[in-house]
């Protein structure tokens, strides 16, 4: 499989967030989002095998704890993921899987999180949710969305309460999108929603999701990559 980066750093963007984790970032990906701050995944990489992966991946978790399939869209590569996150489960991991669910999310493992970001319209991928998977989410998954604007907080609640999400999966997320290219301040000027002005929305309307910052970006320079 084509894989961009293997790392160690912190989960940043879900319910496991501030847990030492392995990140398995695999190339390419069918989506533009605006605020995209992985395009380095987009192209390049290099041809590891399963084996070689979960070598890596052992190396730097001899404790079989966390471990992330992303990257770019990891089900583009769906044949040799698949039976990755099989074998992650088998030797003991705890494996989550970030995709946008644009890829049919059915052959997925049941024991493996599904951490879902459906993407909102100001991300200019805003339709490109396959509703199918809705039939394969469960108490296990997380489903996360990256607001840009209030059209995008309405959308994402909305879309919460259509499908009866709280009633589905274990977490939903808000978190608000931060700016391409950000670098420098780790705090929240560079995030393109006010995260103040998120949390009263979310008070005010009693959305059943919780505020997710993008952790790593206010640890390490938002520019940094591989943490
Ligand atoms: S799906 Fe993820 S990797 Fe792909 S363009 Fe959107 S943010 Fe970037």
């Amino acid at each position: 499989m084509q894989i961009t980066e293997i790392y160690k750093s912190l989960q940043g963007e879900s319910t496991y967030t501030g847990v030492a984790c392995v990140f398995v970032r695999l190339t390419g990906c069918n989506l533009r989002c605006t605020w995209c701050d992985s395009e380095y995944t987009f192209q390049g990489g290099r041809k590891m095998s399963i084996g070689g992966v979960l070598d890596e991946v052992s190396r730097l978790s001899p404790g079989k704890g966390l471990v992330e399939i992303t990257g770019g869209e990891p089900m583009l590569q769906e044949r040799e993921v698949v039976p990755l996150m099989q074998t992650l489960v088998q030797e003991g991991y705890t494996v989550l899987i970030e995709t946008s669910g644009e890829r049919p999310l059915e052959r997925v493992p049941s024991e493996v999180i599904k951490i879902v970001d459906v993407k909102c319209p100001d991300s200019g991928e805003g339709d490109t949710f396959s509703r199918e998977n809705l039939e394969v989410l469960t108490d296990r998954d997380e489903v996360k969305f990256v607001l840009s604007s209030r059209s995008d907080y309405d959308f994402a609640r909305e879309f919460v309460n259509r499908y009866n999400l709280a009633q589905k999966v274990k977490a939903i997320l808000f978190s608000p999108a931060f700016r391409k290219g950000a670098t420098g301040a780790r705090d929240s000027s560079h995030c393109l929603l006010d995260p103040q002005e998120l949390a009263e929305w979310m008070i005010a309307d009693n959305v059943p999701a919780r505020l997710g910052l993008q952790l790593h970006k206010f640890i390490w320079d938002p520019a940094v990559k591989g943490v």
